[in-house]
C-alpha cells in the first residue's frame, strides 16, 4: 500500500487525545461490502450498500476499486460518460489512474494522489488506466467516493482539482502508533488540501498492531469508517470490524478505532478511510450518474445530456 507514508511517524504533529468527559460516538451499523463491477468491468466493493442513506448524508456514493492485480492487457476503465449534481473524489493507493473530462481538467493520479471533480451543472469524462498500465497489468486499488451538493450548489460550474500525495497533510495520534493522511477538510484542526463546496473531511488511516486512535470530531458532521484492510474494533463497545466493512457512528463528540494485536501478515497494519460531512438534508433523486432532488430534473439531465448540452468530447480525447 504505497499511499504517502512517513519516515519517522513520532516526529509529525500529534493529536492530544480528546477531554475524559468528551462524548464517545457509538456505532449504529456495521456493513459488510458487496462485490460489484464497474465501467468496462472493474471490480468494486460497494461500500454504502446496506447502510440508512440518512446516516450517509452528504455522501452518496462510495466504491472501492479493485485491490486487484491485473493480467497484462486486463486493466479496464469506463468510457466517456456525464455527471451532474455532485462532486466525484477519486484517490488512488496503488496503480494509476487517467482522466480526462469536457470541461479541461484531466491528469494522472497514482500512489496517494487524489482527483476531485465537481461535475456541478454537469460535465463529460473518462477515467481508464493509461496505456502503458493497460499493456504491463499491475496492481490496482482506490477509492471513488460521491459527495452530494446542496440543491443551491447543483447548478456550480465544473472544477477539477489535483491533490498530489505530497500535499497531504501528515499527522500521528497521541501514541504515535497512527498515520493519518489528510486529504480534505480538517481532522484535530490539521487541514487538508481538498476544497469542497460541502463541508466535509475526508482522511486515510493507517493503524500499527494494537493502536488506538480517538480523534475528536465536529458534532454536525457524520460519521464513517470503512475497513480498506485488517482487522480492528470501532466504538466506545468495541465491534469487531475487518476489510470491507463500514461501520457509521452515532451522535457526539469523538470517534475512535483500535486495532487488532494481531494482524494477518500480508495486512500487517489496520487501514481504514475515515469520512465526515454536515448532512444535507434535502430529497435526493439518484439515477445513474445523476443526483439531483427531483425525477423532474433527472429527467431534465437525461435530455439534457442528450442535446450535448452537459459537455462536448475533446477533440484530442483518450478513449472512447
Ligand atoms: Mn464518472
Amino acid at each position: 500500500m504505497p499511499a504517502i507514508t512517513a519516515d519517522d511517524i513520532t516526529a509529525l504533529p500529534h493529536i492530544p487525545l480528546p477531554a475524559p468527559d468528551a462524548t464517545q460516538r457509538r456505532i449504529l451499523s456495521i456493513t459488510t461490502a458487496p462485490h460489484g463491477l464497474e465501467g468496462e468491468g472493474f471490480p468494486v466493493r460497494r461500500a454504502f450498500a446496506g447502510a440508512d442513506p440518512r446516516h450517509l448524508d452528504p455522501f452518496v456514493h462510495l466504491d472501492q476499486m479493485g485491490e486487484v492485480e491485473y493480467a497484462p492487457g486486463e486493466p479496464k476503465g469506463t468510457p466517456w460518460h456525464p455527471h451532474r449534481g455532485f462532486e466525484t473524489v477519486t484517490y488512488m493507493i496503488d496503480g494509476t489512474f487517467q482522466h480526462q473530462d469536457s470541461n479541461g481538467g484531466g491528469g494522472l493520479i497514482t500512489n496517494g494522489d487524489t482527483q476531485w471533480m465537481t461535475a456541478g451543472r454537469g460535465i463529460l469524462h473518462i477515467e481508464r488506466p493509461p496505456e502503458a498500465l493497460i499493456a504491463s497489468g499491475g496492481l490496482f486499488h482506490g477509492f471513488q467516493l460521491w459527495v452530494n451538493l446542496p440543491a443551491a450548489e447543483k447548478w456550480t460550474p465544473p472544477r477539477y482539482q489535483d491533490i498530489r500525495a505530497n500535499k497531504v497533510s501528515l499527522v500521528t495520534t497521541y501514541d504515535g502508533g497512527t498515520l493519518l493522511r489528510v486529504i480534505a477538510g480538517e481532522v484535530a484542526g490539521h487541514e487538508g488540501p481538498g476544497v469542497t463546496h460541502t463541508p466535509i473531511s475526508m482522511a486515510h488511516a493507517t493503524l500499527s498492531p494494537g493502536a488506538r486512535m480517538v480523534l475528536p470530531w465536529p458534532r454536525d458532521f457524520n460519521a464513517l469508517v470503512y475497513v480498506l484492510s485488517g482487522r480492528g474494533t470501532v466504538g466506545p463497545d468495541a465491534r469487531p470490524v475487518a476489510g470491507g466493512q463500514l461501520a457509521v457512528f452515532g451522535d457526539g463528540d469523538v470517534i475512535t478505532v483500535t486495532a487488532d494485536q494481531q494482524q494477518e501478515s500480508r495486512a500487517p497494519h489496520l487501514d481504514v478511510l475515515l469520512l465526515g460531512g454536515r448532512p444535507i438534508r434535502e430529497p435526493v433523486a439518484w439515477y445513474g450518474p445523476f443526483v439531483m432532488n427531483t425525477h423532474a430534473e433527472i429527467a431534465q439531465a437525461l435530455a439534457d445530456y442528450q442535446a450535448g448540452k452537459l459537455g462536448v468530447i475533446p477533440a484530442d480525447h483518450i478513449g472512447n
